[in-house]
């Protein structure tokens, strides 16, 4: 059976820019802190490229996206 793609933000590289939240507020909320929070961390099949867009457009590479 596949595995689930997981996504992943590291908080030490996050810098709140919260773009991760403009592609997909169901996949990222960032926290009071300023951290992007992963809400979602198996991803549902139908936000797979919404994931991947966040991969690609976080400007610290704080994103990791596995499958
Ligand atoms: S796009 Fe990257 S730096 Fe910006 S809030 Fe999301 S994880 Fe953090």
């Amino acid at each position: 059976m596949d595995e689930p793609m997981r996504v992943s933000v590291d908080p030490k590289a996050c810098a709140g820019s919260a773009f991760c939240q403009q592609i997909s507020p169901d996949l990222f909320r960032v926290d009071e802190t300023g951290v992007a929070q992963v809400l979602l961390p198996e991803v549902p099949p139908h936000l797979a490229n919404l994931a991947h867009e966040a991969e690609d457009t976080c400007p610290t590479n704080a994103i990791a996206v596995t499958e």
